[in-house]
């Protein structure tokens, strides 16, 4: 029987599974994630105690970002520079295909996501989909035509910047690099910076709920203008906050104005924004598949393989 592995690697936790098919998980553990040398070890023993016998056909990892994608690059696997100390230059993807002697494919973690509800979740029966977190961070994965979409770089939506909600004029945002940039001002910490409590927290009538929703609304709303995703999947723990999505709605039918023609029915008459199908296992189910797609040998979304040998099975 072949033995799956897949990896949600986070900047808090890994999420480590054993799967027989991807939505058939045997064993599975969490691991906080510290320095990169523990973190790993303990992955490894995690994957060599379960698979003891049987070893692994192949490695999905979604991992917390940036990190390299581009199949020729020397790095290819690694995370590149990352606030998270210890792990910039971290070879995560050689780490294990070392470590477990497996073939692994690489993703970053809204990738994975957006693989995950493509296939299993919120996704199914629709080609194009976007795929949002927002938590401590704010970032997306895209599938246009059932594939990864990659270009010279893995995309960073959540760094565009938004047009500023007239009641928020005065916070500088919290993003280290762009300061109000979506992340900057719509993250979990950005909204804690300001309210001091989470949006859940705060009354409904308290205006970080109409603040967050505008921006939320750009956010889709660029992502209907550039790559027109049929579904707009919402994840991550902002997203929890009981109403927050419907609250979209109504700015992001005012941003576009109906344009282009038949925008506004569009939204009225189909899910667009919805919430993620797998609940909060839609990492670890896309690393699964990622995996599955190297066994399959004809993935129908792209992954790239990397084998310890150096040849991609
Ligand atoms: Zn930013």
């Amino acid at each position: 029987m072949t033995l799956l592995g897949g990896i949600e690697a986070g900047g808090t936790k890994f999420i480590c599974a054993v799967a027989t098919d991807p939505q058939t998980i045997i064993a599975e553990t969490r691991i906080e994630t510290t320095t990169p040398a523990a973190t790993i070890a303990e992955a490894l023993a995690f994957f060599q105690r379960v698979t003891a016998g049987r070893p692994l056909s192949a490695l999905g990892i979604a991992s917390f970002g940036p990190v390299q994608l581009s199949p020729d690059t020397a790095d290819w696997g690694s995370i590149l520079a990352t606030p998270k100390y210890g792990w910039s230059h971290v070879d995560l993807a050689g780490s294990f295909a070392r470590g477990l002697g497996v073939p692994v494919a690489f993703e970053t973690d809204v990738n994975g996501a957006a693989l995950g509800e493509a296939r299993y979740g919120a996704g199914q029966g629709v080609r194009n989909i976007a795929y949002v977190t927002v938590g401590t961070g704010i970032g997306g994965g895209l599938i246009t035509e059932g594939r990864v979409l990659q270009g010279r770089r893995h995309p960073e939506i959540g760094h565009i910047r938004p047009r500023r909600h007239t009641l928020d004029l005065e916070f500088a945002g919290c993003c280290p690099f762009h300061g109000d940039c979506f992340e900057g001002l719509a993250s979990g910490p950005a909204i804690l910076r300001r309210c001091g409590a989470p949006l859940h927290q705060l009354p409904s009538d308290h205006p970080m709920w109409v603040i967050e929703a505008d921006y939320l609304a750009q956010l889709c709303g660029m992502l209907a203008l550039t790559v027109a995703p049929e579904r707009i999947i919402m994840g991550g723990g902002v997203m929890q906050a009981e109403g927050l999505r419907a609250a979209i709605t109504a700015p992001l039918l005012a941003y576009l104005a109906d344009y282009p023609s038949g925008i506004a029915a569009e939204i009225a008459t189909t899910d667009l924004v919805v919430a993620p199908g797998l609940g909060g296992r839609s990492g670890v189910i896309g690393a699964l598949s990622m995996a599955a797609d190297i066994v399959a040998e004809g993935p129908a979304i792209s992954c790239r393989a990397h084998s310890p040998s150096g040849i991609a099975q």
